[in-house]
């Protein structure tokens, strides 16, 4: 009997060995972190009634920093010291929040929801702050085996992502590359062409307006000549108008696939298509996204478009002003109800520099642009989206603080047809 139970103490050290041997030699830096404080905040929020914590989280920022603030580190293997920059392994122990920058909080907030959701782990690319200062990119696991849980002790590995994420920056620089060369000599043909068709009855127009002036100035001004050539020039200017219409209808016309959407899932997803410049701009990107709306009609990828290039626009007004700096980028889209057309409202908000009031009417023309590299043609096209959407697009300053808001709406899905029969 005594020697079993040797046996089985000696069998758990050479277990625990094993663990420490391989937490301290890995090349994915390891922690133990104590979430027992953390654990508390949250048990207290349930008790006040708190049941969906993610929109608790969105509405009240400061509860994750504060469950960071409760999250301690106990222990850290050799690679997070050189990681984090440290001269040793105690100077990484304590709260995990000094870690942790802004822009980064939604992927703690979500790592605790998943923990208290039951999942097995969690897993998401980030960055995160060395001690420094600085930031790398890193993908962050948490892994939640239930007994450690229960004890309050959660084991978190980070791999840092430094080169590759180098390695995917240069691919997507190049990739941007080309894509601006591909739009900018679209646009050259479009110009070309326009220049080309415009050109003659702009011409006829001068020919005939010279052609009339000669007739009216004669001694004896012949004024059906006159007339002739004043029509001839109406009529050229008609054919000018008329070209510019056609050329406008088909650089809008894309063929529309028109289904039903959840909105909310609809501007959640075009918010992942932007993540990397959120991260890159060290933007906090707050969705707060209204339960129970309609569904609505809209093709998916043309919508997707209009919210993206509101976001980018929105990341580019912040990443350009030194002064929201200091306030914080914070980016929220949100959805609501839109009972002026029995739908739904898209507000994109950010804390940039706001809109010069003299250039708002501006704004949503084509070719309008305030940026050195802009094309001006991104709130043009959103425009005409949303319009053939059956939708309104507008901008308007935030009522307090600084900043811009750009809304849209899109009207409810009609009912599949025969329901209402
Ligand atoms: P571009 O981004 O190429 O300039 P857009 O049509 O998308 O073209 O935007 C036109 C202009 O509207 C921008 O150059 C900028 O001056 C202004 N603008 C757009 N979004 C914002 C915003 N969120 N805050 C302030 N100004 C904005």
């Amino acid at each position: 009997m005594q020697s079993e139970g040797t046996d089985a103490v000696e069998q758990l050290r050479a277990s625990e060995y094993r663990y420490r041997n391989m937490f301290a030699a890995m090349t994915v830096s390891f922690w133990e972190l104590d979430f027992s404080g953390a654990g508390r905040i949250i048990y207290g929020l349930r008790k006040q009634g708190v049941s969906d914590l993610r929109r608790h989280f969105v509405e009240h920022p400061g509860v994750v920093r504060d469950l960071m603030k409760a999250s301690i580190v106990l222990d850290v293997n050799d690679k997070s010291v050189s990681q984090f920059g440290a001269a040793g392994r105690e100077v990484l122990l304590g709260p995990v929040d000094r870690y942790w920058p802004v822009a980064s909080e939604n992927v703690f907030a979500e790592s605790v929801i998943a923990a208290l959701g039951g999942k097995p782990y969690f897993e998401q690319v980030t960055r995160l702050r060395r001690l420094d200062g600085s930031e790398f990119d890193v993908l962050f696991t948490a892994s939640f085996p239930r007994d450690s849980v229960e004890r309050g002790i959660l084991l978190i590995g980070l791999v840092d992502l430094t080169d590759t994420k180098r390695a995917q920056d240069e691919l997507a620089r190049v990739q941007a590359d080309l894509a601006h060369a591909a739009r900018v000599s679209t646009l050259g043909e479009l110009t070309a062409s326009i220049a080309h068709e415009v050109n003659q009855p702009l011409a006829a127009i001068v020919t005939n307006g010279e052609a009339s002036l000669r007739w009216l100035n004669r001694a004896q001004p012949d004024l059906d000549e006159a007339r002739a050539a004043i029509n001839r020039m109406i009529a050229d200017g008609q054919r000018a108008s008329g070209i510019i219409a056609r050329i406008r209808a088909m650089s809008t016309k894309t063929a529309p696939d028109p289904a039903h959407h959840d909105p909310n899932t609809l501007v959640s997803d075009a918010s992942l298509l932007v993540q990397r410049e959120i991260e890159t701009h060290d933007v906090k990107l707050i969705l707060d996204l209204a339960a129970g709306l309609p569904p609505v009609t809209a093709d998916l990828v043309q919508v997707q478009q209009v919210v993206m290039n509101l976001l980018v626009n929105a990341i580019q007004a912040m990443a350009a002003c030194e002064a929201c700096q200091e306030v914080g980028r914070r980016l929220t889209v949100r959805t609501r109800p839109d009972a002026e057309i029995a739908g739904v409202r898209v507000e994109v908000e950010d804390a940039g520099p706001g809109i010069e009031p003299d250039k708002a009417d501006q704004l949503f023309n084509a070719f309008f642009t305030t940026k050195a590299t802009g094309m001006g043609m991104g709130l043009s096209i959103c425009k005409s989206i949303i319009e053939a959407h059956g939708g309104r697009i507008w901008a308007r300053n935030k009522p307090t603080g600084r900043g811009a808001v750009f809304g849209f709406t899109l009207p409810e899905a009609a009912a599949p047809s025969g329901s209402s029969a």
